[in-house]
């Protein structure tokens, strides 16, 4: 008698067990088929690409100044889009793909990044790997013309993961980078942000004073998957116009602006960057992924509308996961942002759609 209830009690101690891994799988399964840019099937390759997330409306936006940017995305994407095709790494694409657009002066990242309040261009960015899970960043650079390599290099060539000053620009130099005048990071239209900056005595998020309407933060960035199956990330930025005291976003903080890690996703955020440094957001986008179980778009979505949107924490990100699947979340009014993949799906985009 006393066996046959020990038996029933395992009998249906086994049912109850398998019911729960049912639920979780279908769980899984369920996330994935409700969104349509969720596939289990991997891509060969895929890459995504931001140039700042803000108040950028259809109504502010003249016919040439829409064109302008369209066409620049179209540019950068076009360069990494065809490094991964023809078997290129990640971490080239991303760096060929950032280096458009901070040869821009559309985007708030190398020419055209804004001022400081002492009236200087001062520069930070960020890379990582995901294989390696090594990462170099950069801040306060005055003279390097594109932060991105100075990012780049931090990490391939050395055993830091965070140079900034002059330290930053001496290792720049010794890595034979670009070296400019400060001059040549000069814009009318930055310039005029600071003049109206200082007299407001605001510190602001890029171009948030905009005459034109136009708020959003200039910041770029890239993600992408290649051949191999690695992700790579990387972000610039010349961080907030009339900034003092050597203040750093989280463009430089590995975990906060930028992540990469082969077992989930690559990112990289716009935004305020006071925010995205105390929510830990590319980190927690990852982390999602990895502790929770949850797709890219569930882990993105949740972190960049859901806990962001509670504190009022603005901003974006772009987001590529080990599948190739592309999220590219914003709770702002509209996000520069674009991406492509390898079974041709692709766009460039500036509203909310
Ligand atoms: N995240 C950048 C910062 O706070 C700003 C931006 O994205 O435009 O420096």
């Amino acid at each position: 008698m006393k066996k046959s209830i020990l038996l029933f009690l395992l009998l249906m101690g086994s049912l109850f067990f398998q019911q729960c891994s049912s639920e979780s799988n279908s769980t899984r399964v369920d996330n994935n088929q409700s969104e349509k840019n969720i596939n289990t099937e991997r891509q060969e390759y895929a890459i995504a690409i931001h140039g700042g997330a803000g108040t950028i409306l259809k109504k502010n936006m003249t016919p040439e100044k829409e064109k302008a940017y369209f066409e620049k995305l179209e540019e950068a994407l076009s360069v990494g889009e065809k490094i991964l095709k023809a078997g290129g790494t990640a971490q080239d694409a991303v760096s060929e793909t950032i280096m458009i657009m901070e040869n821009s002066p559309l985007f708030n990242a190398g020419k055209g990044a804004v001022f400081t309040n002492e009236g200087k261009n001062e520069m930070d960015a960020s890379f990582m790997e995901g294989k390696t899970m090594n990462a170099g960043a950069v801040g306060g650079l005055r003279v390097v013309k594109n932060p991105i390599l100075a990012a780049r290099a931090v990490m391939e060539k050395s055993d830091h993961v965070l140079l900034t000053g002059n330290g930053a620009e001496t290792f720049s130099r010794e890595q034979n980078l670009e070296i400019v005048d400060p001059q040549y990071f000069y814009t009318e239209r930055r310039w005029e942000s600071l003049q109206r900056a200082i007299k407001a005595e605001k510190v602001e998020l890029s171009e948030d004073d905009d005459k034109d309407g136009d708020r959003k933060h200039g910041t770029v960035g890239c993600v992408a998957l290649d051949k191999n199956g690695d992700l790579a990330a990387g972000t610039s930025t010349g961080g907030m116009t009339n900034k003092r005291y050597n203040r750093f976003g989280d463009v430089p903080i590995i975990g906060a602006g930028t992540y990469a890690n082969n077992e989930t996703c690559a990112v990289s955020c716009t935004g305020h960057g006071e925010y995205f440094i105390r929510w830990a957001v590319a980190h927690d986008i990852s982390a999602m992924m990895e502790y929770k179980g949850v797709d890219l778009k569930t882990a993105s979505e949740s972190v960049i509308n859901g806990k962001l949107v509670k504190v009022k924490g603005s901003g974006g990100a772009v987001c590529v996961d080990s599948y190739g699947n592309v999220s590219l979340p914003f709770n702002s009014a509209g996000m520069y942002r674009g991406f492509a993949k390898a079974n041709g799906e692709r766009g460039v985009f500036i509203y909310k759609e």
